[in-house]
């Protein structure tokens, strides 16, 4: 097997792989795994430091974006989606296709959401049902700043819809300081656990907004009110993946006994920047760089499948490319959840420096 340096999925333990083999029982009718599933929950959101209920949706991350979506717009809502990047912008259609008319508030693709610029719009205009934002947006690595933004955006009774997929638990997310009203979570990043789970936290402004709709959500897998009330019920909505979730809940063990981990994040992260600054391979954004995933743009000559060939084939090492507007012009190293480990770093940087010299690169000092 190749090592997954990748932006997500991210390489998983074997325990956690092993959690997901354990035998299990009928996950409709077995009132243990109601409390293991809602204790899972909660231990989520003790980590993202909110008071807010956690679900565990079955579906990859992209369920939850799509879910929060779905949840929040009736037909003509006006939502504003922030766009520095790729998956912001792709928020855009999902606020579409549920009826609502999105207001793209596009803005600078090298450097993190201004708030200040934020806040002269919003003056003009904050009629918004809700807001949707990406923390960390992976294709390019941007880290926008949250804990400013959202409570920004609550300031003018906008309802607030982060995709923190990539970033959460490789950045400190603080919820209830931010003011998040969804934070949208996936399995498969820095949670390092496979692909399959998505989860999201809820705050009682947004759950009063689900409540005070006239229509009924267009939707029954991407819908958040078809949980409501699970827990006294004994009842899920569907049946729960119960072994993705046995080996979610050994990935999330992992993170809340590790204390360590947001400062390994940033400082594999400043190494992985400054060893190819010192090399004079340039960093794709001018700054916001994200502790999960560095990306760098495609040196003249050479071209993003003959780097991720040679690393993969000659160092057995999986670096990933982008998509998109920026397919064949970045290179992206996945530093996050079991990747962010000095070892794998050092190996993964070292077969880099290797393979770009031998690609003809011209690298400084080497
Ligand atoms: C990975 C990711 C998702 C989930 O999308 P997939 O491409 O299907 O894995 C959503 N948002 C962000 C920012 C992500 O990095």
């Amino acid at each position: 097997m190749y090592k997954m340096m990748t932006p997500g999925p991210t390489q998983v333990k074997e325990h956690v792989r092993m959690a997901r083999a354990r035998e299990f029982g009928n996950p409709d009718l077995d009132t243990e795994f109601v409390e293991f599933y809602k204790e899972t929950c909660e231990i989520i959101s003790r980590l993202l430091h909110t008071e807010n209920e956690t679900l565990i949706l079955g579906g990859e991350g992209i369920l939850g974006l799509e879910a929060a979506c779905a949840s929040l717009t009736e037909q003509g809502d006006r939502a504003l989606v922030l766009d520095n990047g790729i998956f912001g912008k792709g928020f855009a259609d999902f606020v579409s296709m549920y009826g609502g008319k999105p207001t793209l508030y596009t803005v600078d693709d090298r450097n993190p959401i201004e708030p200040g610029a934020l806040e002269e719009f919003l003056k003009q205009d904050h009629d918004f049902k809700y807001a949707t934002l990406v923390h960390c947006d992976t294709p390019s690595g941007m880290l926008n700043d949250i804990s400013v933004l959202c409570p920004l955006l609550k300031k003018y009774g906008i309802i607030t819809v982060v995709d923190a997929v990539s970033s959460m638990f490789g950045e400190e997310v603080r919820v209830d300081d931010a003011q998040i009203d969804i934070l949208c979570g996936g399995s498969q990043k820095a949670v390092s656990a496979p692909p399959g789970l998505t989860f999201v936290t809820i705050s009682a402004d947004a759950k009063k907004a689900m409540e005070d709709r006239e229509s009924p959500i267009a939707s029954f897998y991407a819908n958040l009110k078809v949980f409501e009330g699970y827990y006294a019920a004994k009842w899920f909505p569907y049946t729960m993946p119960i072994s993705d979730i046995y080996g979610l809940r050994a990935a999330m063990d992992d993170i809340a006994a590790d204390t360590d981990r947001i400062a390994r994040h940033a400082r594999i992260a400043q190494d992985c920047r400054k060893t190819l600054v010192d090399a004079g391979i340039r960093l794709h954004l001018e700054s916001g760089f994200s502790n999960t995933v560095t990306v760098f743009d495609v040196p003249q000559g050479v071209t993003a499948k003959e780097i991720l060939d040679m690393m993969l084939h000659d160092y057995n090492i999986m670096l990933a490319g982008s998509f998109d507007s920026l397919a064949g012009q970045v290179i992206r190293i996945g530093h996050m959840g079991s990747n962010a480990n000095e070892a794998d770093m050092a190996e993964t940087m070292e077969a880099l420096m290797q393979t770009l010299k031998r690609l003809g690169v011209n690298l400084k000092g080497r």
